[in-house]
């Protein structure tokens, strides 16, 4: 039982209450790429206001993903403000008409959805939020030092030699370079 679906007779003015956790795959539109979502839950009211039907609430989630510098698992969770207004019948087709609702000071007044038929699904909007709150990139913590480039050692954990040693080869590099005129200033003043 899909508890993301709602019967519309059933949703009254003082609103059901929704609180559950949801199984990624029963939400991920088929034939459309995953994200990396591990855990999502939705908590919140659905409630009839006038003709139409409003859910106010919360999709909160983590996202699991190797981290872009370490490799090591990264959490990314988010927490987001959702208000969806659910409107029967069909989606206008016309652009720009629908779509966002703003109010008249140009804030976002929520989104506007449609449905059809009995029953109300919460899960295409929760999969659609998710999407939104994916994270550009991931870290397994803000100051992750990454993997070494040289050796591969995960410089969180440990450090490597790979370090110390350019940092050798950099100062012998500027000693090499006043080797190869050691005798500069002597020449100058011969001439
Ligand atoms: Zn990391
Ligand atoms: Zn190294």
């Amino acid at each position: 039982m899909n508890t993301l679906r709602f019967l519309v007779s059933e949703i009254t003015e003082q609103g059901i209450p929704c609180n559950t956790d949801v199984a990624v795959n029963t939400i991920q539109p088929p034939g459309v790429e995953g994200i990396p979502l591990e855990r999502v839950s939705v908590s919140g009211t659905i409630m009839r206001v006038g003709e139409d039907f409003l859910f106010q609430g919360h999709v909160r989630g983590v996202f699991v993903h190797a981290c872009d510098r370490c490799l090591e698992l990264a959490e990314a969770p988010f927490d987001a403000v959702v208000l969806w207004t659910f409107k029967e019948g069909l989606a206008p087709t016309a652009a720009g008409q629908w779509g966002d609702i703003e109010s008249a000071d140009g804030a976002d007044a929520g989104d506007l959805c449609y449905f059809q038929g009995p029953d109300i699904d919460l899960g295409p909007q929760v999969w659609e939020e998710a999407v939104l709150s994916a994270p550009v990139k991931y870290l397994c913590r803000n100051a992750c030092r990454g993997l070494c480039p040289h050796c591969g050692a995960n410089l969180n954990e440990q450090t490597c030699d790979c370090v110390k040693e350019e940092a050798v080869l950099s100062n012998t590099g500027l000693a090499g370079l006043a080797d190869l005129f050691p005798d500069l200033d002597r020449k100058k003043s011969k001439e």
